[in-house]
């Protein structure tokens, strides 16, 4: 990575950014009878250069970084301060590269077939470690996106709950595009729903603490309806740039 094109004025905007973002994730967490301290922000780094992402580590108290793609990671992480911080895997995760990741995050938040997840539970015993993961669920139904469906993902649970060296700690989504607001709330709703009901069933190794909804559009949203970790990545550092 170069540092050459270092730019002060998108530190001081990331600052802003990050300052307004907790301001209004406060106000969204009272409204639903929490408070600041109850929910995760997750600094979301894809496509994001190191020196920015040290930056928000370093000057605004990110303790909790999302990388989508493990290729990526690998290439940023020699040179990430990643002292005292959380990195969490929260992208599409193919069974081929699931050796590579585990020993190197502290969450899979993406976990969308049992297929995946006995292969995470055979490379964390390889690695003699627990992995964390979320297992992530296609709220909305779509075919463009992954997650379990509605409907097998009841059923795989009891399976999931027998794997060694896995804690499943809570649920994830992306819910579809909503011109309608209740419609996204619907989806949010729904979410929690389904965090109550597992969390009552009291698998074996479920520790059912994370809801993990709510991106840099729908964010407050979220909170309002029960999220406890919210990933934002374009509202703190600014659009995205592909290569
Ligand atoms: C990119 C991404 C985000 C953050 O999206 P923004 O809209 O930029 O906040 C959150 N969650 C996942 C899974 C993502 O891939």
């Amino acid at each position: 990575m170069t540092t050459s094109s270092f730019d002060e004025k998108r530190c001081e905007s990331i600052s802003e950014n990050i300052k307004l973002i907790r301001e209004k994730i406060s106000v969204a967490a009272i409204k639903s009878g929490r408070n600041y301290e109850d929910i995760k922000l997750m600094a979301v780094t894809k496509t994001v250069p190191v020196e920015y992402i040290n930056y928000s580590i370093d000057n605004c108290g990110i303790d909790l970084i999302g990388e989508n793609k493990v290729q990526e990671f690998l290439s940023k992480k020699d040179e990430l301060h990643l002292d005292g911080v959380e990195k969490h895997l929260i992208g599409h995760l193919q069974t081929n590269k699931v050796k590579k990741i585990v020993p190197l995050v502290d969450m899979i938040q993406s976990v969308d077939s049992l297929h995946l997840a006995e292969e995470i539970s055979k490379q964390a015993q390889n690695n003699g470690l627990n992995m964390k993961i979320l297992l992530e669920v296609n709220i909305g139904s779509e075919e463009s996106k992954t997650g379990f469906d509605k409907s097998k993902f009841f059923e795989v649970m009891s399976q999931i709950s027998e794997l060694p060296m896995l804690t499943v700690n809570g649920i994830m989504t992306i819910p579809p595009i909503c011109d309608d607001e209740n419609e996204l709330r619907k989806y949010f709703t729904t979410m929690s729903q389904y965090f109550y009901d597992i969390k009552e069933k009291n698998y074996k190794n479920f520790n059912m603490e994370i809801l993990s909804m709510g991106m840099s559009g729908d964010y407050t949203q979220a909170i309002e309806c029960g999220a406890n970790l919210v990933r934002i990545g374009s509202l703190i550092y600014g659009a995205r740039i592909y290569k």
